[in-house]
């Protein structure tokens, strides 16, 4: 059975050119890129031209980007490596500001800072999913050091105004951190231009495999080593380089910011007829989150009447993948934390679909979801 996949927000499918290029790093070029012999030199400049390609897709330094195993690590560490440098430095600073639609790597840092002492404050998000700006800026207090707000939501699709809340961060003299794993290589990102200090991104959610991430961190900041170990990464990042992942992600960075706006538009024309065959075929729908201020290939709707593990199930036995949230909460039978934070009511959220496009799509699959949607949806899975 043909697989047509539509959960892209939860990984993708690696990139042959990707693979290439890694294959060599799997096999003869395995030398440790510490290392002063050729082997070790020529692992080291593989990674090195990676960074440069991670850097070239945010318009950084090569300098500023750090390698790490995931999207969670990077998250991690921005969050407690931030928060660690306020208690060594005893800067007497202990508040985060944060929302509450962010993914659980935030999340579950932030409990288990407030279990160390840290304040936070978890933002609440108007029904489209945005953080209110005037709501921001009232929670600062003297105290606050840290604002860490996702650049695009994974489940909603919904994008922040970034370039505002750094600016509001800057003007308070607080670090601005942004969980951009779903936002990398779908939106075109200057993190100079738009002011941001810290981000983590992820490399399989852009066609490189899983267990590959990185953070870009502005120069000249400061920020508490997270893992401990030998000197690598410039002593911010313990451990020996996952050469080969490295290199895919630099790839897959540099297939990014090459064919960026194609990209874009093929997503964003399947997302937009989706979405509008959704609207005409199934009135009784709920489309979550931002129409205008959208990740290109996000869609995610709830069904009135329908139970979205039912579903899925349905989807499945046609080929067809799809998630009924994030792929991190796919098993928990509790409503999503985001579509409860933009008040969409338990019944209503127990029914929610997320499709997300990409590059492998075809319009033949997104025909082929919309009319099993209507066979699976006319025989009515009751919640
Ligand atoms: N942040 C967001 C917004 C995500 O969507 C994900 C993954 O789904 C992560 C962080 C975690 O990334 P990783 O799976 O690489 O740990």
């Amino acid at each position: 059975m043909d697989i047509r996949y539509f959960d892209n927000a939860a990984t993708t499918r690696i990139k042959e050119e990707v693979l290439e290029e890694m294959f060599p790093y799997l096999s003869l070029e395995y030398g440790n890129p510490s290392s002063i012999y050729r082997l070790g030199r020529r692992a080291k400049k593989a990674i090195e031209t990676a960074r440069t390609r991670v850097a070239n897709l945010l318009n950084c330094k090569p300098s500023e980007i750090t390698f790490t195993s995931c999207g969670s690590e990077s998250d991690n560490m921005a969050l407690k490596g931030m928060a660690m440098l306020q208690k060594s430095k005893q800067t007497g600073k202990n508040h985060i500001i944060t929302s509450k639609i962010e993914h659980p790597a935030i999340l579950n840092s932030c409990h288990t800072l407030e279990k160390l002492g840290f304040k936070i404050t978890y933002l609440d998000v108007d029904k489209e999913g945005f953080v209110n700006l005037d709501t921001l800026i009232n929670s600062i207090t003297d105290k606050t050091f840290l604002i860490s707000i996702m650049y695009a939501n994974n489940e909603i699709g919904t994008i922040q105004p970034i370039s505002k809340i750094a600016k509001i961060a800057k003007a308070h003299n607080i670090i601005f951190h942004t969980d951009a794993v779903q936002a990398v290589g779908n939106v075109p990102i200057d993190v100079k231009k738009l002011g941001i200090d810290i981000l983590s991104l992820s490399g399989h959610k852009i066609y490189a495999p899983k267990g590959i991430g990185a953070i870009y961190i502005k120069e000249g900041l400061e920020i508490e080593r997270y893992i401990d170990g030998g000197h690598q990464e410039k002593n911010k990042r313990s451990g020996t380089e996952n050469v080969a992942e490295i290199v895919g992600l630099g790839k897959a960075c540099n297939i990014a910011q090459n064919d960026m706006s194609s990209y874009i538009n093929k997503l964003k024309y399947f997302r937009d007829y989706f979405i509008n065959q959704i609207r005409q075929k199934f009135p009784n729908s709920k489309i979550n989150g931002s129409l205008e201020q959208r990740l290109p290939g996000n869609c995610n709707l709830c069904f009135s009447n329908i139970n979205s593990g039912e579903l899925l199930l349905k989807l499945d036995a046609v080929g067809i993948c799809a998630s009924g949230g994030s792929a991190c909460s796919s098993g928990d039978t509790a409503p999503s934390h985001v579509l409860s934070a933009i008040g969409v009511p338990n019944e209503l959220a127990r029914g929610a679909l997320r499709v997300t496009f990409g590059d492998f799509n075809t319009f033949e699959d997104v025909e082929f979801l919309i009319k099993n949607l209507e066979e699976i949806t006319k025989n009515k899975i009751t919640q």
